[in-house]
């Protein structure tokens, strides 16, 4: 789907000196759908195009299509592609091929791409080992982070080479304090004596949709959630940690800093929370229906 259209992958190109490949000031969305008994279903499909429609009203880019005309866009692509589990790249790009920085008046563009999809982290099933990067989070004084744009993702970018370099399967940044803040690209909740820990916005986080579902879900079965301020120390000394995201899920996090997480095997709390997240995305607790959008 480009500005309305259904092109095959090929068509859908753009010159070299973009504006966003040049400067990163594109902005997107990614979401997942999955297979259900009542075929495939969309995760959250309108907090995603409204979070889209919010980054875009940040950056000033006038997309051009209403929050309907997007979800249909995003429906459609994965039914024309007979999709099942995949990933969905909703992306506004300002499509002007000049070597000036400024945007205003610059023609923007928007399109919505779906590839199947699986794990996102091959080791997810036997937990992460992760790294706290000496890379900082952006926060909002520098960026706006609550806005999804692709600039903000090279303090990702850089994050996870210092990870993957040192040997580590993933970066955990902490705050411009020393708080935690979040994954490169998830969030990041901890389990001590039994209740559920996550940062909160004032740790320059984005504020996910899946750490949202993960928060309502965990209160709904039972369990003692608190949003605060977390110390780097207490990554160590967590019971459970796990990273929560659209392309993350729900996965366990064993190690930090070569430290082992509670027994350094994948926690009892965090398989609970996976599968019972599992169980909503794949169509199988009626409870949490409204979350789904189906195709037809
Ligand atoms: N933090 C960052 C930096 C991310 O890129 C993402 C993925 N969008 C998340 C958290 C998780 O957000 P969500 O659950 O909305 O996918």
């Amino acid at each position: 789907w480009l500005n309305g259209q259904f092109i095959s992958e090929s068509m859908a190109k753009v010159p070299i000196l973009t504006h966003s490949l040049q400067y990163g000031s594109g902005i997107f969305e990614g979401i997942r759908a999955y297979e259900t008994p009542k075929g495939p279903a969309i995760f959250r499909l309108r907090d995603h195009m409204k979070r889209f429609i919010d980054s875009a009203k940040i950056y000033r880019m006038n997309l051009g299509f209403t929050l309907e005309e997007l979800e249909n866009g995003v429906k459609e692509v994965v039914k024309i592609n007979n999709l099942k589990s995949c990933y969905i790249r909703p992306f506004a790009f300002y499509d002007d091929d000049h070597v000036g920085v400024g945007t205003t008046g610059k023609k923007v563009s928007t399109f919505i791409a779906a590839i199947p999809f699986g794990k996102y982290f091959s080791e997810a099933d036997k937990g992460l080992r992760c790294k706290v990067s000496s890379w900082h989070r952006i926060d909002s004084t520098i960026l706006p982070i609550q806005a999804k744009a692709s600039g903000n993702y090279l303090n990702s970018v850089i994050a996870m080479h210092d990870a993957h370099e040192s040997g580590y399967d993933e970066a955990i940044l902490t705050d411009r304090n020393g708080y935690v803040a979040e994954g490169p690209g998830e969030n990041i909740m901890l389990v001590k004596n039994g209740a559920i820990i996550t940062p909160g916005m004032e740790s320059s986080i984005l504020l996910g949709i899946t750490r949202f579902s993960i928060l309502k879900m965990a209160r709904d079965m039972g369990f003692e959630v608190v949003e605060r301020l977390i110390h780097r120390e207490e990554l160590y000394t967590a019971d459970e940690i796990f990273f929560v995201g659209t392309a993350a899920e729900v996965t366990p996090v064993t190690n930090v800093d070569g430290i082992d997480i509670g027994s350094g095997k994948v926690g009892e709390i965090t398989s609970k929370i996976r599968s019972a997240y599992f169980d909503i995305v794949q169509g199988k607790n009626p409870a949490y229906e409204s979350w789904l959008t189906y195709l037809n």
